[in-house]
């Protein structure tokens, strides 16, 4: 048995953040992943000759005072470990209700110029929705959630949903809807049920200070914290699963269990502090009773938010020779005439592929300096999915249901941009499943929590401090989801530690 400070169960993002923040500090820092390498969500391989992003079109720039990655990319010692390629404007929408394309800049000022030039008549709607997403954004980015929730009493309509939001200000004009939030699935994929807060922040962000990708891809990022963590005397060890979390008397868990992959080679480690990177149903399975219990009934009522598919294209071609115009292009499909109806693209793939395709969000990484290596020029394909889609099928069937839809999403593709499908040389799709297998996240989440209204119960929203002591969270469970939510409340979760600490 070792001994350490501080074990960080899983490798994501708010994993390796938090490790790396606590590592500098000077604690002894173990952080086991059960892949073969560092990032979760936030990694890029190869499959064959094609090069596939796991998750990253855009994040905010980390180097803006007000982002929300700020701060604990500087504590973790990376904010300067990669390059964060600017990725020009946020993206261009087309299709559902929006008639010709629009494209969206990242700014602010440039989206006031483009959404009033496109609506004129909604002038003063636009105006005060961007100065609120503005407030809420950098308020988030300087304070995180705890100081967003202390402006509640400036906002009559604090806790209405996104769509009852916009609504109220732009009434039925859905084209308009559309297109200040035609990228909804980079935060949940029902504006009906959505909290228009953090829908405020999450984009804002983007507007705040511009998006940028990772250059040569989110494995990079990874890999830079997980270099300072080692920098600083962590471990960091991979291929190994934790497969038990032991409690001690004072009903904090003391040991963690892990093994290879095989469930061989078993380990124990005695630790002060427990960090879970890995979403807290998986924590808690690896727990005895009450505890597990404890955990699971503490988040009983937050639901777990979206998943998404995403399909890696390799084309002969760079996507702009068949029409590809911006980095990003978010494509709403021709039935979806009201952003209401998004919520209806997650289950389609319940079915086989027909008339309806679900929106999606593409992005060219030939379009900017993004480093991504070509031939096969990589244009990623992204939209809303969810487990039950793929459930109860054998193998088989799985893949093939999963080809099928392959071949359509190409085929509606091809339709828009002609001669797309015959420069597909490389492929990779992942769905839901393949999100739930290779990340361990229930349901295939993403994003950790849905981003539902706040309710009354006066519990915070979200935090990395949880019911059991000893036990905190850092990843898109303990804020918003996204590069920048697992990130900032992966600060928020060293912090708390170094403070409880010294208590
Ligand atoms: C297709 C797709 C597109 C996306 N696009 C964007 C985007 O453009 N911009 C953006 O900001 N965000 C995007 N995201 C979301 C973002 O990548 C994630 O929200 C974020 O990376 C989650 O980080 P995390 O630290 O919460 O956890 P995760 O990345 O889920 O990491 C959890 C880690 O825990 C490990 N683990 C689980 N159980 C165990 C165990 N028992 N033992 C050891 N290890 C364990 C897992 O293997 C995993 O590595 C996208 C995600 C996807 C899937």
């Amino acid at each position: 048995m070792t001994r350490t400070d501080v074990v960080v169960i899983g490798a994501g993002l708010g994993g390796l953040t938090a490790g790396a923040i606590l590592a500098r500090d000077g604690r002894r820092v173990v952080v086991i992943e059960r892949s073969n390498s560092v990032g979760g969500a936030a990694s890029s391989y190869k499959v064959g000759d094609l090069f596939v992003e796991g998750s990253l079109h855009l994040t905010g720039d980390p180097h803006h005072p007000q982002d929300a990655k700020h701060t604990a990319l500087s504590r973790a010692g990376a904010l300067d470990g990669v390059q964060w390629t600017p990725a020009g404007a946020l993206y261009e929408v087309r299709g559902g209700p929006i008639g010709a394309p629009f494209v969206l800049p990242d700014s602010f000022d440039g989206a006031r110029a483009a959404l009033t030039g496109r609506f004129p008549d909604a002038t003063e709607a636009i105006d005060r929705l961007l100065g609120e997403m503005r407030r809420l954004a950098s308020t988030a980015g300087e304070g995180g959630l705890d100081a967003v929730f202390a402006l509640a009493p400036e906002f009559p309509d604090w806790s209405v949903s996104l769509a009852d939001k916009l609504q109220s200000l732009f009434g039925d004009n859905e084209a308009l809807k559309c297109a200040i939030a035609g990228d909804l699935a980079y935060v949940h994929d029902d504006a009906a049920s959505m909290w228009w807060v953090p829908f405020a922040i999450v984009q804002g962000g983007l507007l705040l200070s511009g998006g940028r990708f990772v250059q040569g891809g989110s494995q990079r990022l990874s890999s830079a914290i997980a270099r300072t963590i080692r920098k600083a005397g962590g471990e960091v060890l991979l291929r190994r699963i934790v497969s038990r979390i032991e409690i001690g008397e004072a009903g904090a868990p003391s040991r963690v269990t892990h093994t290879a992959r095989d469930g061989s080679d078993p380990q124990t480690i005695e630790a002060i502090t427990v960090i879970g990177n890995a979403a807290p149903a998986t924590l808690a399975s690896l727990m005895p009773q009450p505890q597990a219990s404890r955990l699971t009934d503490s988040y009983a009522d937050r639901p777990l938010g979206l998943s998404l598919f995403a399909l890696s294209l390799g084309l002969s071609a760079p996507p702009r020779d068949f029409g590809v115009t911006s980095f990003v292009t978010q494509l709403l499909p021709d039935w979806m005439q009201t952003l209401a109806s998004y919520a209806e693209g997650k289950t389609l793939m319940s079915g086989e592929p027909g008339d309806r395709m679900p929106p999606l969000a593409l992005a060219d990484y030939a379009a900017i300096d993004s480093g991504v290596p070509a031939p096969p020029y990589v244009l990623s394909v992204v939209g809303p999915d969810q487990l039950s889609n793929w459930a109860d099928l054998s193998q088989d069937d799985y893949r093939a249901k999963r080809a099928r839809w392959q071949q359509a999403i190409v085929e509606y593709l091809d339709r828009i941009y002609p001669g797309l499908a015959g420069a597909v040389i490389a492929s990779s799709f992942n769905v839901a499943l393949s999100v739930q297998q290779y990340l361990g996240a229930p349901d295939g989440s993403v994003y950790g929590f849905a981003p539902l209204p706040p309710d009354a119960s006066g519990k915070p929203y979200r935090s990395p401090r949880t019911v059991l002591p000893g036990l905190y969270l850092a990843s898109s469970y303990s804020g918003l989801g996204g590069h920048s939510g697992a990130i900032q409340s992966a600060a928020l979760c060293a912090g708390m530690i170094l403070s409880d600490e010294a208590k």
